[in-house]
């Protein structure tokens, strides 16, 4: 199984890297002098480098690989899908069967009011379907000034022009004339930045309240959408208190705003439900997908559309002149209704919900105790901890390491030599494991993470 040769040249693929591989979200130069870490080979919740270490993948890739790594299954219902019909796209009245099939079964595994699915290759993608299906929506209906969509500061909805406006990263807006008209942001559910002398139920209603805030500032008539992750990824797993998404519905419900949920994290079993929203008790009107849908094993992204959308569009709407060559692609889609029969079959939404995802807070919750860790929570299979300079009376009070000091990337670094891989935002570290990852995995893996801040300290 996974005949990779055993012997990497590892420097003569470095060499030939930074030579000529510009990487995602890398500062070329400093990649090219320390060289890039070469990946050859996963099983299950494991990864090999080129010169044979094994590496516990913390970050199941990147928050994507929920099955794990060398599902043979996957591969071969991709090799069945090439052999029969690698490619036909579904423009000018065509389709194709696992595109079909896979709709149907999205639209069965999903909340109730999705019953239509549109297909892009990635999150990003789905995003900018979303900026322009929800304009569409509201222009079908005579509302052509219901422009504005809110997004969150330090929320993450992709990098093409529309998905990274929508996305709240400064850095990423300091590049390229971003973000675009039309979009706005409010402060993000982050109790620890902004709860001070609050509980966090306090706190997740006076960050809903933001919504409200800025609706009435643009004005309830030109808003289109909001837009959230239920939980913030990229920005740091954010988990927001229990108050929060509640009042952020009844908001929307209020102004007549459409909600985007943003699950290209969170859906597909990661936070124990097949979608984030859901144990939210929320009721979102389009969920973007990618990551999970595929395990990654293939891109593939879309957004389900909820009935209120699908029915003005279908009904009302002509021609929607949008989509992708690739969008209902029928080795993604193949790949896909795999992946997600391996999800069914071996239980695993409900084993993060009952089994591992309270296991994993369990054991994060002893990291907490760890004289580096000033926070740890969890939810479902993702899970953050915040280093600091000393403990405080409570977690408002921690005392925080000057960000110059780069602690969270020393701390990076431990884990990476260390054969544990969990990403730094800042000083957050944060882990989003295999699905298919067990307790005595997870055991393996917060032994590394506190071998590795024992190293820290
Ligand atoms: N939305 C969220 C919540 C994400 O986390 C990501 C990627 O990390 C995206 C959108 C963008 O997805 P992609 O990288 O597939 O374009």
């Amino acid at each position: 199984k996974n005949a990779a040769p055993q012997v990497y040249d590892t420097a003569a693929i470095q060499k030939a890297d930074s030579a000529h591989y510009l990487h995602p979200f890398t500062d070329f130069q400093d990649l090219a002098s320390k060289g890039a870490r070469v990946m050859v080979r996963g099983e299950g919740v494991y990864l090999w480098d080129s010169q044979g270490k094994k590496i516990v993948d913390g970050m199941s890739g990147l928050w994507c690989v929920n099955v794990g790594y060398g599902r043979t299954s996957i591969s071969q219902a991709v090799y069945r899908q090439m052999e029969t019909l690698p490619f036909y796209n579904s423009f000018f009245g065509t389709t194709n069967v696992p595109a079909v099939q896979l709709a149907a079964k999205l639209a069965q595994i999903s909340p109730p009011q999705f019953q239509h699915v549109f297909f892009t290759s990635s999150g990003s993608e789905a995003n900018d379907t979303n900026l322009r299906m929800v304009r569409r929506y509201w222009d079908l209906l005579g509302y052509k000034e219901r422009h504005t969509i809110i997004s969150r500061h330090n929320a993450y909805h992709g990098s093409t022009v529309a998905g990274a406006s929508l996305g709240g990263m400064d850095g990423m807006h300091a590049q390229g004339g971003l973000p675009i008209p039309g979009i706005v942001h409010i402060g993000q559910p982050n109790y620890l930045e902004a709860g001070h002398g609050l509980t966090p139920e306090e706190f997740g209603l006076k960050a809903a309240g933001w919504l409200e805030e800025k609706i009435l500032e643009v004005g309830p008539d030109k808003v289109a959408a909001f837009i959230g992750e239920p939980v913030q990824g990229a920005g740091g797993v954010i988990i927001p208190p229990s108050t929060y998404w509640p009042e952020i519905q009844r908001i929307c419900d209020k102004y007549g705003i459409l909600l985007i949920a943003d699950e290209v994290i969170c859906g597909f079993g990661r936070l124990g439900r097949w979608f984030g929203s859901e144990l939210f008790g929320i009721r979102p009107d389009l969920i973007t997908f990618a990551k999970g849908v595929t395990s990654g094993y293939v891109p593939l992204g879309g957004v389900m559309v909820g009935e209120r959308v699908a029915k003005v569009l279908i009904e009302q709407g002509g021609e929607f002149t949008h989509g992708y060559t690739y969008s209902g692609h029928p080795v993604a889609c193949a790949a896909a209704l795999e992946n997600i029969r391996i999800i069914e079959e071996e239980g695993l939404v409900n084993k993060v919900a009952e089994d591992t995802g309270p296991y994993l807070k369990q054991r994060f919750a002893s990291l907490g105790e760890h004289p580096l860790v000033g926070y740890a929570d969890s939810c479902g299979l993702v899970a953050g901890l915040n280093l600091v300079r000393k403990k405080g009376a409570t977690v408002h009070e921690n005392e925080l390491f000057d960000e110059e000091q780069g602690v969270g990337m020393i701390c990076r670094g431990h884990m990476f030599d260390n054969g544990v891989i969990m990403r730094a935002v800042g000083e957050r570290m944060i882990v989003a494991p295999p699905l298919v990852m067990t307790r005595a995995q997870i055991d393996e893996m917060t032994d590394l993470i506190r071998l590795c801040l024992d190293k820290t300290h």
